[in-house]
Formats: structure tokens, C-alpha cells, sequence
């Protein structure tokens, strides 16, 4: 009914990389062009699912194993979901990528500086984690695994918004998830 293949864009990276930016942008985008979607981010998901959960890493591996099953319910119904989430763990990833088949989870990495990172802060989060306000911060206190094989790389400290979006559209044009444009 949906007329198209469910898939998961799995956006990671540091806290203001542009992981809810370029979701809801590109959700946008798709939307235009007659394809459902959904957003799994912090608003939906930390507020509601797994208001019980911290940030210690066990609650971290909970948290993105509930979201990596979430995710893949929306994949199993023909939506193209994207997660919104910093996700730092490397094996918290896997398991996620693990419930679906090749080609059905796509990781964007949204690589971008801390620096950079520190000066956009749309949320104002980075000065309380450098205080100590908020423990285990991913970057300043806590740590962040890099992708080591991601779908896709966005330079979001370099790029602009735009062009991230359209990296990321052509990906999905390319592999036939989304009609061409
Ligand atoms: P996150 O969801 O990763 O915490 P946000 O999307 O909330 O990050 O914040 C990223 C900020 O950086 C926004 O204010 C956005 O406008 C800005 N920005 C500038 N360039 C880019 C880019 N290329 N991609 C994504 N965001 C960008």
C-alpha cells in the first residue's frame, strides 16, 4: 500500500551534527515527493518510550536497542524512518543495522567538529556539560565512537545544509528506496 520499501536512516554523531536538522529536512523532502515517513528523535522517543532510561551506558545500550527495534517495526511496514539519535556506541549501531537485511539500514554519519559542534549548540547544552551540570555528555564527558564503515558521510561542519540533504537524496535515488526527483 505504501509503494515503497521500508528502510532506516540511522543518523549518528555528536549533540548539534545536524542529525534532527537534516531528518526532518530530508523527511520533508520525501514527503514532497509522495513518500511516508517518520521521525524518531529525542522529542518522541526520550519524552515518551524511554522516559525511564539516563545517559549511563547501559541506559545508552537500552535506549538505542528500543529505538533500533522501533525503527525496525516502521521498516517492516514499507515507512522510510529516520532516527535522529547521537548513538555513540559502535555495537549499539550494530545491533541496531542487525534486525534488517542488506541495503535496508543506511548509517549517516554527520561528521563534524566539536568546535563547531560547541559554537552552533541550538539547545545550549555545551556550556552545562562543560561545568559538569550534565554528566556523561557525549564529546566533553562521555565518549563517541565514530562509524568505521557508514553508508554515508555528511561534512556538516562544511557543508551546507543543502548539500547534505542532496547527498543524501541521491544515495537514496541511487539505490531505488526513493523515486527520482
Ligand atoms: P543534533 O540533532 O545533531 O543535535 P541539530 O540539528 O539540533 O543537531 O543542530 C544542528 C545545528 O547546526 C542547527 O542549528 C543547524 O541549522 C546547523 N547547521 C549548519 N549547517 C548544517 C549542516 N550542513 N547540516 C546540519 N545542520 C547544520
Amino acid at each position: 500500500m505504501t509503494g515503497q520499501k521500508g528502510v532506516t536512516l540511522w543518523f549518528t554523531g555528536l549533540s548539534a551534527s545536524g542529525k534532527s536538522t537534516l531528518a526532518n529536512e530530508i523527511q520533508k523532502r520525501l514527503f514532497e515527493r509522495g513518500h511516508l515517513t517518520y521521525v524518531l528523535d529525542g522529542d518522541n522517543i526520550r519524552q515518551g518510550l524511554n522516559r525511564d532510561l539516563g545517559f549511563s551506558p547501559q541506559d545508552r545500550n537500552e535506549n538505542i536497542r528500543r529505538i533500533g527495534e522501533v525503527a525496525n517495526l516502521f521498516r517492516e511496514v514499507g515507512v522510510i524512518n529516520l532516527t535522529a539519535f547521537i548513538s555513540p556506541y559502535r555495537a549499539d549501531r550494530k545491533m541496531a543495522r542487525d534486525l534488517s537485511s542488506d541495503g535496508e539500514f543506511i548509517e549517516i554519519f554527520c561528521r563534524c567538529s566539536l568546535e563547531v559542534c560547541e559554537q552552533r549548540d541550538p539547545k545550549g547544552l555545551y556550556p552545562k556539560a562543560r561545568a559538569g551540570e550534565i554528566p556523561e555528555f557525549t564529546g566533553i564527558s562521555a565518549p563517541y565512537e565514530e562509524p568505521e564503515n557508514p553508508e554515508i558521510i555528511l561534512e556538516t561542519d562544511k557543508e551546507s545544509v543543502e548539500e547534505s540533504v542532496q547527498k543524501v537524496i541521491a544515495v537514496l535515488e541511487k539505490r531505488n528506496i526513493i523515486r527520482s526527483g
